[in-house]
């Protein structure tokens, strides 16, 4: 099963900026292999180039460079109070990659960064040291594919892979790899092990084609997931980000349909639903240049914690969810 809407790997980075001290690491001469034609650019620090005042998001977004670094401490972080827990005590975030192959125009990652390029950090082995010696003391929930989409970098890096082979090593480590990627195949060879989670985010075609541009169909997303419950794993459907548009009642029960017309529910390991919803900053940094969509024109409430939604979250929400219930049961179902 490969990408829908594929990219042309070797002619996708023009530029490849690379830290003096990432030279050496074997990640960065695996990167390297896959592109002989573009021009190297030795650099002190990723933030050099990664944090240049007076970048344009958008405009790099169409031709993003790639950056290889070394990451220093922290290896991980708590999980912000935004994202559901599912239920897991000690949840906690990584990200080995920053930023995205695709380009949803919900993204919050165009609101955290100046810079649409791509960092990628070659010291792996010292995230599981750090993850390591934390699980020596207490279990985790660590969510791997975190300002980024770990498995749609496969074909250039096999961090998915490396993270799915690391958690399967340990007891009381339990991760969460969330895709909107059709590249399981680049997984399929791996066992399927009990401390790892596939989550697929899932959207309705229409939602999919409008607002998730350069990301993988529906029709192929569902093959994939389908795909990864035949094969034993654990897979978590995230319905997130559910957004508004015109219609959107009979667009989502069309969609949920559709989804468990080729996913066996019975195999599905729980999911979550989650309304389109954004720190108050970053929707107001996003929206400002983002007037190519219109995702942020719909009318807003602000939490007290400063949360952007819409003003119908709840009643969306409720819909989703009693939809949803007719396919999973009670306790399977977050947010
Ligand atoms: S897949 Fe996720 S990280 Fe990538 S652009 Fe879409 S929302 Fe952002």
């Amino acid at each position: 099963m490969r990408e829908s809407k594929g990219y042309s790997l070797q002619s996708k980075f023009s530029h490849i900026y690379i830290e003096q001290k990432a030279l050496s690491y074997p990640v960065t001469r695996h990167i390297l292999e896959h592109f002989p034609r573009s021009v190297k650019v030795v650099i002190q620090h990723y933030k050099d180039v990664f944090n240049r005042p007076h970048q344009n998001f958008r405009r790099q977004k169409d031709s993003p460079k790639l950056i290889l670094a070394v990451k220093e401490e922290p290896f991980f972080y708590q999980g912000p109070e935004i994202c559901e827990d599912f239920g897991n005590k000690n949840f906690y975030y990584t990200s080995c990659i920053l930023n995205c192959l695709y380009d949803c125009h919900y993204c919050y990652l165009q609101g955290l960064y100046t810079s649409a390029n791509i960092v990628i950090f070659v010291n792996i082995e010292d995230f599981f040291k750090a993850v390591g010696k934390l699980l020596e003391h207490e279990s985790l929930y660590l969510c791997v594919s975190y300002d980024t989409d770990l498995l749609a970098f496969e074909g250039i890096v096999p961090y998915a892979s490396r993270w799915i082979d690391f958690a399967s090593s340990k007891q009381n480590l339990s991760i969460e790899l969330r895709t909107r990627s059709v590249n399981y195949e680049a997984i399929r060879g791996l066992k399927p092990a009990e401390q790892v989670i596939l989550a697929w985010s899932l959207s309705p075609q229409e939602v999919a084609q409008r607002y998730e541009s350069l990301a993988p169909s529906l029709e192929a997303r569902l093959l994939a997931v389908k795909a990864a419950v035949e094969d034993g794993w654990k897979v978590r459907l995230c319905f997130e980000p559910i957004l508004k548009m015109q219609g959107w009642q009979e667009i989502y029960s069309e969609f949920l349909n559709n989804v468990f017309a080729t996913i066996p529910a019975e195999g599905i390991f729980d999911a979550n639903i989650g309304v389109f919803r954004m720190n108050r900053e970053q929707f107001k940094r996003i929206s400002r240049f983002r007037m190519d969509t219109d995702v942020f024109v719909y009318p807003m409430m602000c939490s007290e914690e400063g949360i952007m939604s819409y003003v119908e979250e709840k009643e969306m929400k409720d819909f989703i969810r009693q939809k949803l219930v007719r396919y999973l049961p009670e306790h399977k179902i977050y947010g």
